[in-house]
This record gives C-alpha cells, structure tokens and sequence, in this order.
C-alpha cells in the first residue's frame, strides 16, 4: 500500500487509501479503527479517501507500520516526510511584525509548548501568528526557518526599536483608576471587531476588561475526565472537536457536535436551533465544554457520553496551564480566548499597579498586592494562585462597600451628632418583665442589655436585632421603649402594614397595662395609623407633641411631618424586609432638641451574619440565638397540586385539617398573590374557602380573611378565629407576621411555588406557638428548580439562619442589597458574602479603622478617589468636606 502526498509546502497532507478489510501488520487492528486514533485525519467522501494533516512525531514510521510502505511524492518518486514535521517558519507581508509558523505534519500541538504564551493560534490559516517581538531568543532550533523569516527575526533583535518594556507598557498613571482612561483599542490584541462586541458586554476600557474576571478555570495539569465524572454532574473539560452534523427534525434543526476529551472519549453534544454552533465549529477546533454529563445505551448495549445544550466555547492551543473561561455572551459573539488573549495581554503590559493597601497590612493577612492580583485572575499560574488573586480582588470589593456604607451612616448620623444619654433606673422595665408569665431567655437578657448600653452612650445607638420567627423580638423592643420612656422621653415603633399596627398595640396596651412611672401615672400609648382620623387623630398628635403620650406604634404615618414629638429618645422599626435609608433619616430628624434619636430595627426574617456586616456594615448587631421555651417542634411537608384538590376527602392537607379540627384546634390555610392583583387574590381565597366548605371541609367553621375586606370586617373574622369561634382560617398573606393563636396547629399553604422562602418561614411560624407540635403542608407545582429548591429547603429545616442562607444561594443576595440600598459601588462580582468570611471581618474593622484614623481619607488620597469614583461625586460628597 502507498500513501500519497498530496499537501502544499505550507501545509503537508497525505492521502491513505486502504479497504474496508485492511488490517494493521503490526497489532492485527483493521486499518479503519486505527485511523480514528490518528489525530488530524479526514475522511474526504466524494474520493473515498482518508487525508491526514497530522500524524503525530514520526510521520513516516507511523505510516510504515501501519503498512503504507512508502509515500509518493508529488513528482510520482518515493519521498520522506521527515523534513515537512519540524513546523515551518515563514514570513507574511499581511502581518508586518509578526512570524508565521506552520504546524505541518507533527500537529499543532507538537509546536505549541515551544512557542511564547502570547502566540496566535488562527485555526482558519492552520498557522500560529507570533510577534517578532516576543522571540527574542530566536525560533527553537528544530523549527525550519525560511531564509526572509531569518532575516526579519535579525532585524527586528538588532534595531533600536527592539522591545522596551518600559516602552511596550500601556499608557497611563500607574494607578487602577488610570485604566479607566485608556481604551481596550489600545491593546494590539483588540481590532475594531473585538472592540465592538467587548462593547456589548459593557467593556471599554482596559479597567472594564480587567475586571472581567473567570468564571471558571480549567486546570490542566489535573485536567476533568469524561471518564471519571459522575453521571448527571456538571463538568467542565477541555476537547477537540471531532465531528459537526446538523439535522432537520419535526421540532427544528438540531446541531450535533462530538467531542473528544484530553484522554480521548468522545461526547456527543446537541443542541436545538442553534445552527450558528454548525457554522463556527469545525473538526480540530479547541474548545471548552461545559455541561450535565449524560449518558445513554446505544446499538449493542455500547454506552455513550452526551450533553444537551452545553455551553461551548473556542479556546486556542495554549502552553498556559489554566485556562481560564470567562462569562462571554454568544450574543456578544465574542469568544472567552478573545476576552483571555486581550486579559493576558492588558496584565502583561500594565506594569505596576499602586497599591491602596499598606504592604504590611497585605503581608500580615498572606494578602497578594494587586499588580499580582490582577495578573493572577487573568494568567494564574495554578489554581492556587488563581484563588489567592480572587481573595485579593474580593478584599477591594468588600473593603469599597463597607467604607461606602460607613460614608452613608456618616450621612445619617453625621460625624459628632448627639444623642440623648440615657440612664435606664430599670423602674418600668422591671414592673414588665416581673408581670410576665414567661422569663426572659438568656438571648432576650443579653439583647436587652446590649441595648441598654447603646441608650447609655451620648452617640446615637444604630442596631439591628436580628432573631427567628416567634425568638421573642417584640419583647425586647418593648423593655427598649420602657428604659426610655423611664428617662423621661418617648419611643415610638413603626411596623409595616395597618393590620400589624393595631396587633402590636393591643400587645404593648395589654401587656404594659397597670405600670406605673415614677411620678405615679401609668403609661400612655397610641396608636397612629392613617385609619386614626379626625378627633382621634388630633389627640394623638397633641399628646406626642406636649409629651404627654409615651410611647406610639404606627405605620408610615409616623413619618409625616405634622407628627412631632416632645422628646422622641428611641425610634423601632419591626418587622421590616427592607430598611428604607429614608425612613430611618425621617425618624432621626424627630428627635428632641437638634439630638438624634437611637435607632433600633428588628428583621422579620434572619439574615446571615456576614451578609448583614457587609449589607448593612452601618448597623452594630444583636442575634437573638435562642428560642423561648415550650415552643413546639413543626413538621413539614410538600405534596403536589393534584394532591390538594378541595373536594377530596382523603387528601393528605384536609385530612389533617379534619384530624386537629376534631381533637380541638385550629388551621390556616394560606392562599398566594394572582397576578399582583389584590381583587384577583380576594377572589381566590374566597373561591377556596367555599370550595373546602363543599368539599372536603364540610361541617367545619371556615372564616376568610384577605386585603379586599373593610378592616373591622377583617378584624371581626381574625378575632373570631382568634378566639377559637372558626376551625379554620383561610386568608391571604395578611396572616404572615403578627398573629399569635396558640391553638392554631395547621398550617396549609397553597400555591407554594409562588411564595419567597422567608415568607413560607415566617407564615409557618404562625403554627407550633403552643404546647402542641405545629403541621405545615406545602401544596404546589414548582415548575422552576428554584421553586423546587424553597420548598425542599423548608421541609428539611426550621432553622430561620440556615434558611436564609439557602435562600441567599438561591437568589443571590442582590435582593438584599437593594434593600440597604448601598448604591452603585456595591456591585460585588468576585466577593462571596457567605464564604469569604474572613475577608468580610477584615474589610469591616479595616473600615473602621481608617475611618477612625482619616473620616475624610486625607492621608489615603488614592482610595479616596477610588471610591469617589465608584460611588460618584455627589455620594462622596464627605470626602470633600474636610
Ligand atoms: P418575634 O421575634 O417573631 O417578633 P415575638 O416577640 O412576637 O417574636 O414573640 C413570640 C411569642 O413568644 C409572643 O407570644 C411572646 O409573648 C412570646 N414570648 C416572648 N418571649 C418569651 C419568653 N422568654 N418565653 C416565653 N414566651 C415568650
Ligand atoms: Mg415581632
């Protein structure tokens, strides 16, 4: 048998013709297996022949043995291949500058390790672009140097224009913010193209693609198998591409890609309607693919490897051994070797960065500075760097958020205001607390405390209680109010909603009802809602005003400016999901006599730890970590719509309901929002409860309680319940903080898909308030994972913080940074508030002491316009105003 040549000088091909039944003469192996193992081969089907381009380190006995006696050369002669393997070194008048080098027969990948990491892979030229610049030892000596290309390395070694680092380095002021200003056009790996599309991911300057970091890195040196994943986890492997079909199917055109592993296994990937994957992949292409493995049993029980949908991406011959994958849009069509060549270039010719932090203080926390930083995210040496790099860059991040919050508390609480200095005597607050049927717990106590020393302090008190469902909050809210009102002043609590108002003021009229001051005249409290009207009205408003009302629980209508106090000391909000900055600056400006009044607001729902110091970094903070004795443990548990329906008898939530309802108590039964319509979600809930009340509820009492009704009429049924008159309450979310029925011990909620977590966790706290074990049925259909995800979560725990957290995974804490509404600069891209603790506490103590030291960062001026920047001018106002 021969093989043909049949390539160009440039570009060395041979033709291997051989029958079906040819077998190797070495290994017995038929010929038609073996090629698949041969790596640049491809099947040419209107000639029926093989063409090969690369053959692996020894062209000629690889052919031998497999019994391809001899080559036939172009002039019909026997000829040797030994001389088109070494990869071929030619000069092109197109890239003035740059060497071309041609691969040839020995592949790609034999000329890739020696060449610099900067060099160009074009797979449509099949030849490396290397800049003159970057060989300044010469090509390596096996390579075969055409005479021109010789030449042009001499001189371009011999010129005086030869690099200069100093000189090759961007244009710009050393500092990070000096990148802003200069264009990514400016890097030679930039043309107009690549300009246009990083455009559409919002990066224009060399400080946005700097910032632009990995998502992922694929580590070479420990590459991912195909083989050695499990089925059904995501991977991210590193491949060549070994095939490209596409076919019309009744639903649309499926594009199929197979994929070969570093070891070797094939993966066939599909994708539907996505033809542009047929049109921008071909056989040989590198690439990154990044999926759910899958697999499946074909023909004679052969098990294969797929993936449906995986991202893919072109990733170029590379000696580097991580590579990095960066979030690239195909919309932006813009590759992540593209953004990776343009990263690697940026950080190599950077130069030093000025660093903001102290070297000693980088050294004492094994910190990396941030020229290492911004090179380790972008050209990692190993994984371990790579981390090191991110840890560094989520340090800035966090350290800019807390100096931004620390500014917006200054804003709030500005620098020097003066609170009233409390001395609690304890007169009241010991009356309330020995009235009680309960003790305090521990928490409570040391809550309380920590309260009554911020009251103490002439500085305004900025504190959030946080605490699970049902942990006893109010209580301590309460003893705050009373350690004021001992002073001589007033406290005043805002909670979110009418119903909520009302609630919590029976409960401090009830419970504070008979405590006497020291003057001998009991306590006076109000309420103020915008359902307080008229004489009422005006007697509440008089009574703040001359002092003679001692504590106020209200709604937003706190706020208004015609409520004004005598001597407002202590301001609550309760119950809140989100602290409006504006609110607490409203309240603030009550106080009496140009002083601030302390500030305290209690969580309706936990949130972790480190998410409230980097969130809401302006607030000191209480965990009431304990819950009061003889609650009783809830048990959860979800079934399907189709398992719910009102008029089964023998549904699980009915039957439970029937159960408890007969052995004396009570159950809710929670209908979800349609549509943001309040008139739609009344309607609902109604349709529910006489839906029950037909069906698999009859003969109970089912009363409905929702935002459509008057508010007595509201009222009326939530006390009906409350007083044990209906078995079974039906509402909408109007239940979800507040009431307190002990004897309740169901709690069904509809639609669960449609419901937050925290607000299932808080709803479901309505229940297990007694001495009796609390029920809680999930009835849903979630058709999203994350839907599945809530529901899953509150079946497997009652822990309000681990919750929170899941949830915070779930919706990544954008949501509660729009709730501190920290501003622009707080964008965290590689900063994870919930595992970076360590770097969460730095940044925060970090930012008290240079705030400490410097509140106008005078002695730190390039942090100071770091931070200008990211938060604008007109937020750093304070910086200014020294
Ligand atoms: P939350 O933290 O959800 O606001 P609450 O303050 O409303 O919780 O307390 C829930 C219930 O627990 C209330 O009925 C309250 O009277 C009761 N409670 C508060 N503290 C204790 C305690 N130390 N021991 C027993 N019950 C308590
Ligand atoms: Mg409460």
């Amino acid at each position: 048998m021969h093989a043909v040549f049949s390539g160009t000088r440039l570009r060395p091909a041979v033709e291997l013709n051989f029958s079906f039944y040819a077998a190797h003469p070495v290994t017995g192996q038929p010929l038609r297996e073996w090629i698949r193992d041969v790596p640049g081969r491809a099947w040419v089907p209107e000639r029926k022949t093989w063409t090969v381009t690369a053959l692996g380190d020894t062209p000629d006995k690889t052919l031998t043995d497999a019994g391809f006696t001899t080559v036939v050369g172009p002039d019909d002669e026997p000829m040797s291949l030994a001389e088109y393997t070494a990869p071929l070194v030619a000069v092109d008048p197109e890239h003035p500058g740059f060497l071309c080098v041609y691969p040839r027969l020995a592949g790609q990948f034999h000329a890739a390790p020696q060449l610099p990491s900067t060099a160009i892979w074009r797979a449509e030229e099949t030849r490396w672009l290397v800049s003159l610049h970057d060989l300044p030892g010469g090509v390596p000596k096996e390579f075969t140097l055409s005479a021109e290309a010789a030449a042009a390395l001499d001189a371009a070694h011999t010129t005086p224009t030869a690099p200069d680092p100093a000189q090759d380095q961007l244009l710009y002021d050393g500092t990070l913010d000096g990148l802003r200003g200069v264009p990514v056009t400016d890097l030679r790996n930039v043309d107009r193209a690549t300009a246009t599309a990083m455009s559409k991911l919002d990066i224009t300057s060399v400080f946005d693609l700097l910032h632009h970091v990995p998502r992922r890195y694929i580590d070479r040196s420990n590459p991912a198998l195909i083989t050695t994943t499990s089925v059904g986890c995501k991977i991210a492997v590193l491949g060549t591409v070994d095939g490209v079909t596409s076919a019309k199917t009744r639903a649309g055109s499926m594009s199929k890609v197979t994929v070969r592993d570093t070891a070797g296994t094939a993966v066939f990937c599909t994708w539907f309607n996505a033809a542009w994957i047929t049109h921008r992949f071909t056989k040989g292409d590198l690439v990154v693919l990044h999926g759910r493995l899958d697999t499946w049993t074909g023909k004679g029980g052969v098990e294969h490897f797929g993936m449906n949908n995986p991202l893919m991406d072109m990733v170029e011959a590379t000696t580097a051994v991580m590579v990095p994958v960066y979030p690239a849009s195909a919309k932006a069509e813009i590759s992540t070797w593209a953004l990776h060549r343009a990263g690697a270039e940026a950080v190599s010719r950077m130069g030093a960065i000025s660093d903001t932090i102290p070297a000693q203080v980088l050294a004492e926390r094994d910190l990396l500075d941030r020229t290492q930083a911004y090179t380790g995210i972008h050209l990692p040496t190993d994984p371990a760097n790579a981390e090191a790099a991110r840890r560094r860059l989520a340090y800035d991040e966090l350290l800019g958020l807390q100096l931004t919050l620390r500014n917006r508390r200054d804003a709030e609480g500005p620098e020097g205001s003066v609170a009233v200095a409390h001395t609690p005597t304890k007169h009241l607050a010991n009356q309330l607390i020995s009235s009680l049927p309960f003790e305090l717990t521990a928490a409570q106590r040391r809550v309380a405390n920590e309260v009554a020393r911020d009251m103490r302090a002439p500085t305004p008190m900025h504190r959030m209680i946080q605490g699970d469902v049902g942990s006893g909050k109010s209580m301590v809210i309460f003893i705050s109010m009373l350690m004021a009102v001992e002073c001589g002043h007033q406290g005043a609590i805002m909670v979110p909603t009418e119903i909520l108002a009302t609630q919590h003021h029976l409960e401090v009229t009830t419970r504070m009802a008979g405590l006497t001051k020291a003057d001998g005249t009991p306590v006076r409290i109000a309420l103020l809602t915008n359902k307080v009207t008229g004489p009422a009205r005006r007697e509440v408003l008089a009574g703040l005003a001359e002092g003679s009302i001692d504590i106020v629980i209200g709604t937003h209508a706190l706020l208004a400016p015609v409520v004004t106090f005598s001597s407002l000391s202590l301001a609550v909000i309760d119950e809140q999901h989100r602290f409006g900055v504006e609110q607490r600056a409203t309240l603030r400006q009550k106080g009496p006599d140009g002083r601030t009044p302390d500030m305290l607001v209690a969580t309706a729902t936990p949130i972790p730890r480190t998410a409230v110091m980097s969130i809401f970094g302006d607030l000191e903070h209480s965990v009431l970590d304990e819950m009061p004795p003889g609650r009783s443990p809830i048990t959860t548990c979800s079934v399907e719509a189709t398992g719910a329906d009102c008029a089964d008898d023998g549904a699980l939530p009915w039957q439970l309901i029937r159960e408890q309802v007969a052995a004396g108590h009570q159950a809710f039964v929670v209908c979800p929002m349609v549509s943001d319509s309040e008139t739609k979600t009344a309607a609902a809930a109604e349709n529910t409860a006489a839906a029950l009340d037909d069906g698999a509820l009859r003969g109970l009492r089912i009363g409905v309680a929702h935002g459509k009704q008057k508010a007595d009429e509201r009222t009326a049924v939530m006390a009906e319940f409350t007083a044990g008159q209906l078995d079974v309450l039906v509402a909408t979310t109007v239940i979800e903080v507040g009431v307190n029925v002990p004897n309740a011990t169901v709690m069904v909620i509809t639609g669960a898909e449609r419901f937050g977590l925290a607000q299932m966790h808080q709803m479901r706290g309505r229940v297990g308030r007694g001495q009796w074990p609390g029920h809680c049925v999930l009835v849903g259909t979630p058709k999203t994972a994350d839907a599945a995800q809530r529901i899953d979560a509150l079946c497997a725990s009652t822990d309000g913080f681990a919750l929170a957290e899941v949830d915070l995974r779930i919706r990544g804490w954008g949501t509660l940074l729009g709730a501190s509404q920290a501003g622009a600069a707080t964008e965290l891209r590689v900063a994870d508030i919930l595992t970076d603790t360590d770097l969460v506490s730095w940044a925060r103590s970090d930012a008290i002491t240079i705030f400490e030291a410097d509140p106008h960062l005078a002695r730190r001026p390039g942090l100071r316009d770091e931070i200008r920047r990211a938060v604008g001018e007109d937020a750093a106002e304070w910086l200014t105003s020294a």
